[in-house]
Parts: C-alpha cells; sequence; structure tokens
C-alpha cells in the first residue's frame, strides 16, 4: 500500500498555467510514488461563491477535464467531489470544538485570502469562510493523509491541523493521522497584467484550454519592462512577465542576454513565447465528453467515502459517539 497524499482544487473556474505549475505537475509526479486522493473542493469553493452556485457546479467538471488532460490517471488517482462526502462535513463539526477563533482570525493564510475577498465578505467575514481551515483540517484527516503538498503561504494552515490532530489525540486516544507538508517549490506565476498571481478570475491567466488564437493574442497583451519602449532599448528581464514565462519552458539565458543588450524587441519575444505555450498545450487538448467525466469523479467519490466512513467511526468511538455499534 502506498502512502497516501491529499491535495485539491477549488471549483470556482478553469484551470491555468499557475495551476500547471504550482500543483498538477506535481501531482501527477506523485501519482506512482502516493496513494493519491484529488479533491475537487465544491463545499470550500462554495465558502466564497455562495452567491453563484452554478459558476462553481460548472467548473467541478472544468477542473477535472484540465486534471486529466495534465495526466492526471484516474486509473491510480482517486479524484473526488467534496460535497459528495459528507463524514467531512460531520468531522468538521467535531474538529470546531479545538481550535479558538482568535487562532482562525491570525492565521496568515486566511488573513492575505481575505484581503482578496473584501469585495465578498467586506469588513464582516462569515462563519463559514473564517472556519475553512478547520473544514480542511477535516478533509486531510478524514482520508489518513499522510502528507499534503503546499506552497509555501499554505504552510500556517497545515500546521493548525497538525495541532488540530494532536489536540484531538491528546484529548481522545491516538485515533487521527498527523500529515506531514511537502513543500512545492517554484514560486507563484504572476499574471499577465503583471500582478502577483494569476488567478482564475483575475482576468489576467492562460487557461490549460486556451486556444492557440487566444494564446497568442493574450500573451501580445502581457506587461513588459516599461522602460524598453522600442526595439533597441536595452531590456531589463527582471521585471519583464513574459521573460519570466519564458523561464518556465526553455533555458532563457540567451534570451536575456539579447534582451538585456537591446537586440531583442518585445514584439518578436512574445510570438516567441506564444509559441512555445502553444507548442506546450497542444498534447493538452484531449477531449473527454461530460459523462465520462462525471462518471470518474463518481467512481472515484466512492473509492474515497469509503476511507472516510472508516475514520468517521473510529473518531465516533473515541468520542464516546459509538451509541450504533453498542445497540
Ligand atoms: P481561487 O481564487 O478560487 O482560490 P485559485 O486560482 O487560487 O482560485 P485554487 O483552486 O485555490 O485556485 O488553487 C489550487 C492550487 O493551485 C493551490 O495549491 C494554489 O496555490 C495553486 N495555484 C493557484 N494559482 C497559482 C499561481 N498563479 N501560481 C502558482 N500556483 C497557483
Ligand atoms: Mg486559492
Amino acid at each position: 500500500m502506498k502512502p497516501r497524499v491529499l491535495t485539491g482544487v477549488r471549483p470556482t473556474g478553469a484551470l491555468h498555467l499557475g495551476h500547471f505549475f504550482g500543483m498538477l505537475e506535481q501531482t501527477v509526479l506523485l501519482q506512482s510514488e502516493f496513494d493519491v486522493f484529488l479533491m475537487v473542493a465544491d463545499v470550500q469553493a462554495l465558502t466564497d461563491n455562495f452567491f453563484q452556485p452554478e459558476r462553481v457546479r460548472e467548473s467541478v467538471l472544468a477542473v477535472a477535464r484540465d486534471a486529466l488532460r495534465c495526466g492526471v490517471d484516474p486509473s491510480v488517482t482517486t479524484l473526488f467531489i467534496q460535497s459528495l462526502i459528507p463524514e467531512i462535513a460531520e468531522l468538521t463539526v467535531f474538529l470546531g470544538n479545538l481550535v479558538s477563533v482568535a487562532r482562525l482570525e491570525s492565521n496568515p493564510t486566511v488573513k492575505s485570502e481575505l484581503a482578496l475577498k473584501r469585495g465578498v465578505f467586506g469588513d464582516s467575514v462569515s462563519f463559514g469562510f473564517l472556519g475553512y481551515p478547520v473544514s480542511q483540517a477535516a478533509d486531510i484527516t478524514v482520508f489518513d493523509a499522510v502528507c499534503v503538498p503546499v506552497g509555501e503561504d499554505q504552510l500556517p494552515m497545515l500546521e493548525l491541523t497538525r495541532d488540530v490532530v494532536r489536540k484531538f489525540n491528546r484529548l481522545y486516544g491516538v485515533t487521527l493521522v498527523e500529515p506531514q507538508a511537502r513543500l512545492v517549490s517554484g514560486a507563484r506565476l504572476r499574471g499577465l497584467d503583471g500582478l502577483e498571481k494569476m488567478g482564475k478570475s483575475l482576468g489576467n491567466a492562460i487557461f490549460l484550454s486556451d486556444s492557440s488564437d487566444v494564446v497568442g493574442s493574450k500573451v501580445l497583451g502581457a506587461v513588459t519592462d516599461p522602460l524598453k519602449l522600442r526595439l533597441k532599448d536595452v531590456g531589463h528581464p527582471e521585471v519583464c512577465t513574459v521573460f519570466a514565462y519564458h523561464q518556465l519552458f526553455v533555458d532563457a539565458q540567451g534570451i536575456e542576454a539579447e534582451c538585456r543588450s537591446g537586440s531583442r524587441g518585445c514584439v518578436a519575444c512574445k510570438k516567441e513565447l506564444a509559441g512555445t505555450i502553444n507548442h506546450f498545450l497542444e498534447p493538452m487538448q484531449t477531449e473527454y465528453s461530460d459523462a465520462y467525466l462525471l462518471q470518474v469523479l463518481l467512481e472515484g467519490t466512492k473509492k474515497a467515502r469509503v476511507v472516510a466512513r472508516e475514520t468517521l467511526a473510529r473518531v465516533k468511538r473515541a468520542m464516546k459517539l459509538d451509541y450504533v455499534e453498542a445497540a
């Protein structure tokens, strides 16, 4: 039996290059060594998208499609839908007793996400959103995951899960597995507009499902070095988004030298990048029918639910809630 890893994606839109380099590439590599559970986190997506359920619903199949296109293999990876595992919600309620509100409010991941969600919450965050680290602790522990791939910014979340597990096990006896973080290397991919993060709904993303024409026009609109106005101006690749993208795909030393010396124009540089990205995306355009994707998700969910049920039975025994077993 391979050790289990839990990873997740929120169905809030189609997936983009940031998701590929920030998580999917790693997930695909993990498949040979680990028993990968890939959760489509629709319940979590609703915490800040409760007003647009149709968007979450549509995105469930979209993210499953993008994951398969990147090489997630449903014959080895368990792809499932969070809301179809009610045991996660149950465990969230129990774990909620072990986390203080102050701890949630001071969590750096929650704080920085909240800063981005001012438009949704204003000054008054919902109980559901504030509590999402608790539900994340339930997502991880309900499947006995030993390891969770995380970006640097998500480390405080995993620390919280680990604390909750230790507290649970101290109070009720050793029941839950304490997960380890597996740091995903690679910086956050910035947006076409130069913003810190390429985001699903920020209008600054190259989606894995974009056609070659769309990629071409998006790349042409990407921000570059503001000081390089003419072809012969010397460039500063360290501030250029287009250069940052080149580096993802190729050894960019030659590009860098040409840019710095003023022998590379931005338009040609962008055309070259669009070609590189299109070449990269070309093998990822496999068509999957909605019916097939749903079938993959429902089969994965069935498998995941067996694990979740077993954990909940253990949890309820530990918490003296095992009335049915005792009858
Ligand atoms: P949302 O705005 O709904 O949270 P998102 O684009 O952040 O959407 P998630 O589903 O929350 O997407 O993220 C899934 C994973 O992809 C996370 O591990 C996240 O860190 C990673 N990821 C998302 N965007 C980027 C990016 N621009 N660069 C690197 N990794 C990213
Ligand atoms: Mg996110």
